[in-house]
């Protein structure tokens, strides 16, 4: 296993679980595998498709088509034949695609799990043989995951109808009920199925700075950020406003960053992306001000600072977005500005978060009987349409972002960024109580809140036991720690 790990990937050792995991799967065991993100969850399916008999086929589901194309790329700069399909890509193209998938040209293949409902992706698939059955970000397979997609949830049975190939499901962030439902949903032995490399990341250190109004916060941001403009970071928001607004006060400064959220197209997110992951050494590309939209698969080694504008609604989003910092394994601090107030920005939020059947139903009969209209206008046009105007409400987003997850909306590069697909159906609403979400979700704003609030117990101990693993050493560099 060395020799192909150094021959393949030119490692000399392997990271975290990585060697487990791949032990399992070559003895045909089905895995969940729990790793920190950035360990190399990826290394695990590549050394796979590297070692798999010729003509049979890695196949990886992934959630984004965003970072489908850059896992392509990867896994073709380790030699592996790869390729995949999506809605970005023209209907010619993809019939090339499915044509040498057919043909048995590639060894490793990319889809999101929507492309299962698609017969003349399933015809050709269901003769291929499958060596391993990827599932990337297995966490959207719950409902109680921070990211559910139905489509996820339906790929147990897609899994039987391949012949039930060996199942590799891999995340980085599962609470202890979430890896169960994820075992139970793809097929996988609830408890001997999973291995869990740790989710130790102790180069992060973790602060949160009371703050009192936004003046306060801006200032006290802008302060540590000029004190290190050679080095990345990340300032997270929860508001897309309060994004702009800090900004603002950035440019008075004339301090550079760049910017990620969802009132931009998919094209400018993309080239901001890029330019804070490959080309960071130049200076206006360090900071990188940003919704919690940025960063899933964010591959870049050396971000210093995380900062979180806002208190995030969960742990488990804030562990995930904290963990974009250090990734090289050297000190980064992560600093949450805490002011009471935005606690009602987060419950006000998770109202909008949660609209109503007939709001998210109106939603996407706009999109779709307005194409041109929605194209130029976008949310703006959403937005006058269904709330005459009252411009802080979010709720068009979430619905936006709700039918996506469903499969109703597809993304596309324009302004707007999103096309109709199909209406969605009443079944989504009956799976996916809104209600009922919205509950829960407001349990863990507490916890976090409680977590926030904690000055007695090392910060870092009490998030890996929300993530059921325990640790018998504080960390030493949280600000509960340290004080
Ligand atoms: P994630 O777990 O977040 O999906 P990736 O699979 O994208 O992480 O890998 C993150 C980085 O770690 C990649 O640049 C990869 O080349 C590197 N990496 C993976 N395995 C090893 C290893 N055994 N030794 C050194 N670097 C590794
Ligand atoms: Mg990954």
């Amino acid at each position: 296993m060395q020799d192909i790990l150094q021959k393949h990937f030119g490692f000399n050792q392997f990271r975290g679980a990585q060697k487990e995991v791949i032990e399992r799967l070559l003895a045909g065991h089905s895995t969940l595998a729990l790793m920190p993100t950035g360990t190399g969850k990826s290394l695990c399916y590549q050394y796979i498709a590297h070692v798999q008999k010729p003509g049979e086929l890695v196949l990886v589901v992934s959630p984004l088509i965003a970072l489908m194309q850059d896992q392509t790329q990867k896994a073709n700069e380790v030699g592996l034949r790869a390729s995949f399909v999506n809605s970005s890509i023209s209907a010619d193209e993809k019939e090339k695609r499915l044509r040498q998938l057919a043909d048995g040209l590639f060894n490793i293949f990319f889809v999101t799990p929507e492309r299962f409902k698609k017969a003349d992706f399933l015809e050709v698939i269901l003769k291929q043989k499958i060596s391993l059955f990827v599932v990337d970000e297995a966490h959207c397979v719950s409902l109680w995951g921070h990211d559910f997609r139905p489509d996820y949830a339906k790929l147990g049975p897609v899994i039987d109808k391949l012949g039930k190939p060996t199942v590799l499901g891999l995340t980085a962030t599962a609470t202890i009920p979430v890896q169960k439902e994820i075992c139970i949903s793809l097929g996988l032995e609830t408890e001997k199925g999973i291995v869990t490399s740790g989710i130790e990341r102790p180069e992060l250190a973790l602060r949160v700075e009371e703050i009192y109004g936004e003046e306060e916060k801006f200032q006290t941001m802008y302060d540590l950020m000029s004190k290190h403009p050679d080095q990345s970071g990340i300032v997270y928001f929860s508001l897309i406003a309060t994004l702009e607004n800090f900004g603002r006060f950035l440019q008075r400064q004339k301090f550079p960053f760049l910017k990620y959220n969802g009132d931009m197209s998919p094209g400018q997110r993309r080239q901001n992306q890029n330019a804070f992951i490959k080309n960071s050494s130049r200076l206006e590309n360090k900071w990188m001000l940003a919704t919690p939209a940025f960063g899933l698969g964010v591959d870049k080694p050396d971000v210093r600072f995380v900062f979180h504008s806002e208190i995030p609604s969960t742990l488990e989003s804030y562990y995930q977005e904290v963990g974009r910092g250090g990734r090289d394994g050297k000190p980064a601090q992560a600093i949450l500005f805490y002011d009471e107030d935005d606690v009602s920005i987060q419950m006000q939020f998770l109202d909008w978060a949660y609209p109503e059947k007939n709001f998210i139903t109106k939603v996407y009969f706009l999109i779709q009987d307005n194409f041109e209209r929605v194209s130029q206008q976008g949310f703006d046009f959403l937005r006058e349409q269904m709330l005459f105007k009252t411009k802080k409400d979010y709720r068009v987003q979430s619905a936006v972002s709700i039918l996506t997850r469903w499969g109703c909306l597809e993304e596309v590069d324009t302004l707007f960024g999103y096309r109709a697909v199909q209406p969605p159906e009443d079944s989504l609403f009956t799976e996916e109580n809104q209600d009922l979400l919205k509950k829960e979700h407001q349990k863990k704003l507490l916890t976090i809140l409680q977590w926030v609030k904690n000055t007695d117990e090392c910060r870092m101990k009490r998030i890996y036991l929300y993530f059921g693993h325990y640790i018998e050493k504080p960390c030493g560099v949280c600000d509960v720690c340290t004080q």
